[in-house]
């Protein structure tokens, strides 16, 4: 630590994400990537891109990006603002909404980057807990006077909330902010983007990491109110004009337009997960109603943080949680039918030697 740095930041542990090492080929499940490529036309689009547009700054206001989603999704462009990730994107929101001290609230257990921008945004943040069976309960929601941030479905545990449900605490106090964070919504889930219609005080954060198979290429959008939209560039214009690479906003240009290939993409992913959840329930796994391409599962035999490891010496990397709610639990995301047979194969095999 340097001696500069801020006295707030001092104590503070940064965000860690999901551990990616290099010293073997491991079938990488920690990190709720996508085990498939990204739509064929991606790599036309980049191409083309790096042909006429590298040897200068890229668009600012991310026109053809913007529209290109607005299209998808029945909404104007000027209700679309994007970012390089979600995370960028929530990074914007937080900077442009939640000044310091203001009171925002999330649940106990949920993505670990809120609480980390937060800190870093020296916001006043209250964590929720999660009912015992880790759902969050609405009526705490709908209760509090503080902003919030909620993502649906949850990370780690998978679980997720009704569009209706989400309204009622959107609807209840029109002046109080509510983001709601969908990075896994396409996986059979409802979003709430037509509720940003309605609500003047809704931001819908979404990313093409997972259902559109592009976490490399960092792209990430929010779509709210035209008046939300607008301060959130405001912000992005005096931060980082040029958040966005050419190269992202081709790639992205083409991802979403392809929805034939994403609904493949999620079809492929569900049928993978439906296996999957069935194989491990017969060898006595605990799994979370699932709502996303990951599992959040414990077993009775063995601890969250010892099965980890011994995956990990397997060659299968998950994710376990050092927090005492959830430390019987990993989170493992669903690769290729192939990877998971492995995973399969190995979980059997492990089971056999701790029985
Ligand atoms: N929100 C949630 C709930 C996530 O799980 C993740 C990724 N792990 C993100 C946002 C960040 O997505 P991106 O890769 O677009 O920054």
């Amino acid at each position: 630590m340097s001696y500069f740095l801020c006295d707030e930041f001092q104590k503070m542990e940064p965000y860690i994400p999901g551990e990616q090492p290099k010293d073997q080929a491991y079938i990488k499940l920690n990190a709720n990537e996508s085990s498939l490529p990204p739509s064929p036309r991606v790599f036309d689009a980049v191409s083309q891109s790096r042909i006429r547009g590298m040897g200068h700054y890229a668009d600012p206001h991310c026109k053809q990006l913007r529209k290109a989603i607005g299209d998808v999704y029945g909404v104007n462009a000027d209700r679309v603002f994007v970012g390089n990730g979600a995370d960028e994107v929530l990074g914007f929101c937080f900077m442009s909404f939640f000044s310091p001290r203001m009171k925002l609230c999330f649940p106990d257990i949920t993505y670990d980057f809120y609480r980390t921008y937060a800190k870093t945004n020296r916001i006043d943040f209250e964590q929720i807990p999660l009912d015992a069976d880790f759902h969050v309960n609405v009526e705490d929601y709908i209760a509090t006077d503080r902003d919030i941030v909620l993502a649906n479905p949850n990370n780690p545990t998978g679980l997720a909330l009704s569009v209706s449900d989400i309204e009622r605490v959107v609807a209840v106090r029109p002046k109080r902010l509510v983001i709601i964070d969908e990075a896994y919504i396409d996986y059979g889930n409802e979003s709430c983007i037509p509720l940003t219609e309605k609500y003047a005080n809704l931001i819908v954060v979404q990313t093409f990491s997972k259902s559109r198979n592009l976490a490399g290429a960092r792209i990430g959008f929010a779509i709210a109110s035209k008046e939300i939209i607008e301060d959130m560039n405001k912000i992005k214009f005096t931060f980082n004009p040029f958040n966005m690479s050419a190269f992202a906003l081709a790639a992205g240009s083409a991802a979403v337009q392809d929805t034939t290939y994403l609904e493949k993409c999620v079809h492929s992913v569900l049928a993978t997960r439906v296996r999957v959840q069935k194989a491990l329930e017969k060898m006595n796994f605990f799994v979370a109603e699932p709502h996303a391409n990951f599992l959040f599962v414990s077993h009775p035999y063995i601890s969250g943080g010892e099965l980890c490891k011994m995956l990990k010496e397997r060659g299968i990397l998950v994710r376990h949680y050092d927090e005492a709610r959830i430390r019987d639990y990993v989170r493992m995301t669903i690769g290729t039918g192939e990877e998971m047979d492995k995973v399969l194969q190995q979980l059997h095999e492990i089971l056999q030697e701790v029985k």
